[in-house]
């Protein structure tokens, strides 16, 4: 488009707007606190009871024993401007509730999913609805959007969550990709190691930092049929990267020893976590020998940049 003459005006979408607005309302999860403890203030409750997890970013819990939301109403009252609060421009000179704009639930549906857990007193059974950008959705996909019956006592439960999963491992995804995944950009630049000691009947396969990348803490994740520690094989593996690391810094490393079980002590600390090898200086060796070959040859092969 040229920079000289006017563009065309165009209606945002309602989306935008509500996401626009609920901005204005919802800066932060305090906000959505403030304005959940309100309504339960507003709907008669005696107890109010809070859960929140990392400060309200992956968790927003609140439970009260105030009147509830009548079932017929569920649909509409995460829409904007829904509100029991107020019927006309009049009431607002004497209005008596916290709320009355009927924004809140809207905007919080906005930015997190929403379910509402609620029954009033003349009802034989609780309702339980989830929201989405100010609608109804279906609690799972397939599932009917409509509000399902199920136990409760009086009064109303919101759980406001974020929709970020702290991990999600792909049916599809490659084991680098998973460790990426799982690791952020820990664990970037990684070189791939793969090596069989036919004599030690040992392969090793997995990925490690190269000598251009380091950490501030030292990530070495070692597993055999399961996760492990070896202090033995941790003290190798740092010593053969102290040459190529400045000082205090350190690598970040994922093997997996394909040994046999036999050869492998896990009874060594009830926690089973450390263990013990057989031939335990051998197999310590050869895995450092991989390692530093790995290194040394890294200039010529291959680097696996993470993205994130
Ligand atoms: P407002 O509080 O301004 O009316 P909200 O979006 O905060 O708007 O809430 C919309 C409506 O949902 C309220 O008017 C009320 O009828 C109902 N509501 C919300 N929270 C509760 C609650 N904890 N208990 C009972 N009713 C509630
Ligand atoms: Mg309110």
């Amino acid at each position: 488009e040229s920079g000289k003459g006017p563009r065309p005006i165009r209606r945002l979408e309602d989306t935008v707007v509500n996401r626009i607005a609920a901005g204005e309302i919802i800066h932060r999860p305090a906000n959505a606190l403030k304005e959940l403890i309100e309504n339960s203030l507003d709907a008669g409750a005696t107890n109010i009871q809070i859960l929140i997890k990392d400060g309200g970013l992956k968790l927003l819990q609140i439970q009260d024993n105030g009147h509830g939301i009548r079932r017929e109403d569920m649909a509409i009252v995460c829409e904007r401007f829904t509100t029991s609060k107020l019927k006309s421009f009049e009431d607002l000179s004497r209005i008596s509730t916290f709320g009355f704009r009927g924004e809140a639930l809207a905007s919080i549906s906005h930015v997190a999913h929403v379910t509402i857990t609620t029954k009033t007193a003349d009802s034989n059974c609780a309702y339980r609805a989830c929201y989405s950008d100010g609608k109804l959705i279906p609690s799972k996909p397939g599932a009917s959007a409509e509000p399902k019956a199920c136990a409760g006592n009086t009064g109303t439960q919101i759980t406001q969550s974020s929709n970020q999963v702290d991990v999600n491992t792909l049916s599809t995804a490659s084991k680098l990709e998973n460790i990426r995944q799982i690791y952020g950009s820990t664990a970037s630049e990684l070189l791939d190691l793969e090596k069989h000691f036919r004599k030690l009947d040992l392969k090793v396969n997995g990925f490690i930092s190269n000598a251009n990348y380091n950490l501030k803490k030292m990530r070495i994740s070692i597993s055999t049929d399961r996760a492990v520690e070896s202090v033995a094989l941790k003290r190798n593996i740092e010593g053969v990267y102290e040459t190529y690391l400045p000082k205090n810094s350190y690598p970040f490393v994922y093997l997996s020893l394909d040994i046999n079980p036999q050869c492998v002590d896990v009874n060594v600390h009830p926690t089973k976590r450390e263990v013990r090898f057989l031939n335990e200086e051998e197999i310590v060796a050869a895995v450092g020998d991989a390692i530093q070959e790995r290194l040394v040859g890294a200039n010529c092969s291959r680097i696996f940049l993470t993205q994130t």
